[in-house]
């Protein structure tokens, strides 16, 4: 009962390619989330030429706007589709390389530079490949993961932030008795601890 309904449920990566495959893909927003709109001041902080973050980036639209801001974007998703449909929907063309660190990796990046995509599990990046980020946006990512990896999702995390980061984090209330998600329902209790 309870949240304890959803914290064994487990979607492979195989499912989500299913999905992108399938059409399956309704968290999409066409026209972007109107809480980065809203919260666009706090993430930048009066800053520019940020590098940010998008993990479980899907082909969030949001990318193309930060990049058009004058930002640098990092994404990273296992469905080389959604990749391919965002550079495709915002003609932008781009190039493909392997990642020499990961394996079976690659790394879609816009010819401009600014957005690098990497085509692997969000499992397989650290520091040392992607480097740290000025910011995050979670947004279908944190409540897109298996709730028995949250915890080293959260680890992962804060180890690409640098120190004056900014994260947005966007999480769906809901009666976790009633759908099996994703997206989870993630306590607000529970964010406090695995972020601290
Ligand atoms: N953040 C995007 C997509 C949310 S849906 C948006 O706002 O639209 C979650 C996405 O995470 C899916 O596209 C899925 O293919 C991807 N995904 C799931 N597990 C992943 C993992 N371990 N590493 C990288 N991407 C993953």
């Amino acid at each position: 009962s309870g949240i304890g309904s959803q914290k064994d449920r487990v979607v492979t990566e195989e499912e989500w390619l299913q999905k992108w495959e399938m059409g399956n893909t309704g968290f999409h927003k066409e026209q972007g989330h109107p809480l980065l709109q809203k919260y666009l001041n706090v993430l930048l902080n009066g800053r520019s030429g940020l590098r940010i973050f998008f993990p479980l980036c899907g082909k969030a639209v949001e990318m193309k706007w930060l990049v058009d801001m004058g930002h640098s974007v990092v994404g990273v998703e296992v469905s080389e589709q959604a990749l391919k449909e965002f550079f495709a929907e915002h003609n932008l063309p781009y190039h493909e390389e392997p990642v020499p660190e990961i394996s079976g990796a690659k790394k879609l990046q816009s010819t401009s530079g600014n957005i690098s995509l990497y085509c692997c599990s969000i499992y397989d990046l650290s520091s040392s490949i992607v480097g740290k980020f000025d910011g995050v946006w979670d947004r279908g990512a944190l409540v897109a993961v298996n709730p028995c990896d949250r915890e080293r999702y959260v680890s992962l995390m804060i180890t690409l932030m640098e120190k004056n980061s900014s994260y947005l984090l966007v999480t769906v209330s809901y009666d976790p008795n009633k759908h099996k998600g994703p997206p989870f329902y993630v306590p607000e209790s529970e964010i406090k601890s695995l972020f601290g």
